[in-house]
């Protein structure tokens, strides 16, 4: 419980006008984007610099007040409800870009940087920072959750992209891991540690982060199957087909459906790959382009829309970044459960089917980063109804499971936050009581970010 002590003693870290026990804001900052109960904190303050974060965290470590980091709340596991209340750390008041390496493809930004942001900036160096989840995350958010999206087939996740990080501890102290060489061997790899640790083990207050050049041109297709495994079973051509696609998405026909619907579009309502390759020539990309063609009429395609230069790409792709909105908005009132399974690539169209099979009941939706063998699933339906809602869970756990029969993971990119928590043992075996003590070495009191991760 915070008492008008703790308050005084927070508003003379941060300023008065930067702690809130405001009604509206502590609502804001209750729930994600997920379907989990919302939890109020007593405060939220808004820290300026690493120090401040710091000194917050030292405070609270005498005082055993729990603490969440909070980017903008896009999560979709309720990764930073802050279930044990207490204070929540906002840190949109450090958005600063610290600096810009260009000849080292670098850049020091803070943690409350929105990605979006920083690539419009990075745009006029001709660089940008690859990992894309879509929504207008954070930096600290996107390292929470090791974020990763529709380029991570090319250029990987969040993780990927870390030369260095500031981290603040429970406790208060202050650590700088890394450094600027774009490889090493020395030591433990504690970026790796903590990216992806949902604010459990520390607080990121700064990072700098490994940058790529922006493709010369580029060139997109999407394509139409009429039945699911004639496009699943594509993937697995296209990837080995010595080109890399810098985006490879699997879509089913409900999601072409309700884009149609939502959008009035009038897309053909069939299992689809959504591809897009980078280049330089305008001659080179046809080419590639006629050979992915042939490897999909192949595999029985029956549509292409295709499509060479930015302005094309764009066209082919903006129906992928509408999804989530679109299908929640033609499902009002109710909300979704999203799942995250990741397998190995030659386990894709197995997955895939089976998916199908166990949403059939369901308003489901199905798709995903198929070129590194991630399905989302959304299921739209009533958490508060037990008997609709425990059918959503038992198709989920289903899933889960055969996910981790095929040896992959209960989630890609969304983290575990509360959501996922019941997989890990079986994901994870005796490896997460490793995890666990990890966890109670550096936050011995449980404050960052409690009750996740681990039931
Ligand atoms: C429409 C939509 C599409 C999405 N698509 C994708 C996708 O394709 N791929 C993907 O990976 N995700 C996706 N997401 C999920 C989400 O956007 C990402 O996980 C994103 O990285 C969360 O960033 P955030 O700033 O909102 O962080 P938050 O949700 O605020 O926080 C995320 C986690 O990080 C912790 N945290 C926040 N800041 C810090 C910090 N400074 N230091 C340490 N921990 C911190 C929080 O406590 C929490 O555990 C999507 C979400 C939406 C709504």
């Amino acid at each position: 419980m915070i008492t008008n002590k703790d308050l005084s003693f927070l508003k003379a870290i941060v300023g008065e006008q930067f702690v809130s026990t405001g009604e509206s804001v502590l609502n804001l900052h209750s729930h994600d984007e997920s379907y989990h109960a919302p939890v109020l904190p007593d405060v939220v303050l808004w820290p300026h610099n690493t120090d401040e974060v710091s000194r917050i965290a030292r405070y609270a470590f005498q005082r055993k007040i729990p603490i969440t980091g909070w980017g903008v709340g896009t999560s979709l596991e309720g990764n930073p409800i802050p279930v044990r209340h207490g204070i929540v750390i906002d840190f949109q008041q450090m958005q600063r870009v610290i600096s810009v390496r260009p000849e080292d493809f670098q850049v020091d930004v803070e943690a409350g940087v929105i990605y979006k942001d920083l690539n419009k900036m990075l745009s006029r160096h001709g660089l940008f920072f690859p990992p894309d989840p879509g929504a207008s995350a954070t930096i600290g958010g996107m390292i929470g959750n090791n974020a990763s999206g529709i380029r991570t087939v090319k250029y990987g996740a969040t993780k990927d992209h870390i030369l260095r990080l500031a981290v603040v501890l429970p406790g208060g102290e202050v650590i700088r891991i890394g450094n600027r060489a774009r490889k090493t061997s020395s030591g433990y790899d504690l970026i790796h540690l903590f990216a992806g640790s949902e604010g459990t083990l520390g607080l990121v207050t700064e990072a700098t982060l490994k940058l790529a050049g922006i493709p010369a041109n580029f060139m997109a297709l999407r394509v139409t199957f009429t039945k699911i495994k004639n496009a699943t079973d594509t993937v697995f051509k296209v990837m080995s087909s010595g080109f890399s696609p810098a985006a490879l998405e699997f879509l089913d026909s409900n999601v072409i459906g309700v884009l149609n619907r939502d959008r009035n579009l009038s897309m053909e309502e069939q299992p689809t790959l959504l591809m897009e390759f980078n280049g330089f020539s305008e001659e080179g990309l046809k080419a590639e382009m006629a050979y992915i063609e042939e490897i999909c009429s192949e595999n029985g395609s029956t549509f292409i829309d295709k499509g060479i230069g930015r302005t094309e790409r764009d066209r082919l792709w903006e129906m992928r970044h509408l999804t989530f909105e679109s299908i929640k908005r033609q499902h009002p009132g109710l909300l979704p459960l999203i799942m995250d399974v990741v397998v190995p690539l030659s386990g894709y169209s197995n997955m895939v089917s089976f998916i199908k099979k166990e949403v059939r009941e369901l308003q489901a939706y199905v798709f995903g980063h198929a070129g590194d063998g991630n399905i989302h699933v959304i299921v739209m339906d009533e958490p508060t109804d037990n008997r609709r809602w425990s059918r959503v869970d038992e198709a989920h756990r289903r899933i889960v499971g055969q996910a981790l029969a095929l040896e992959g993971s209960c989630t890609g990119e969304h983290g575990v936050g509360i959501g996922k928590r019941s997989f890990l043992p079986d994901e994870h075996g005796s490896s997460l009581e490793l995890m666990k003590q990890i966890k109670k070495l550096i936050d011995p009191e449980e404050l960052f970010n409690p009750g996740k991760l681990f039931i």
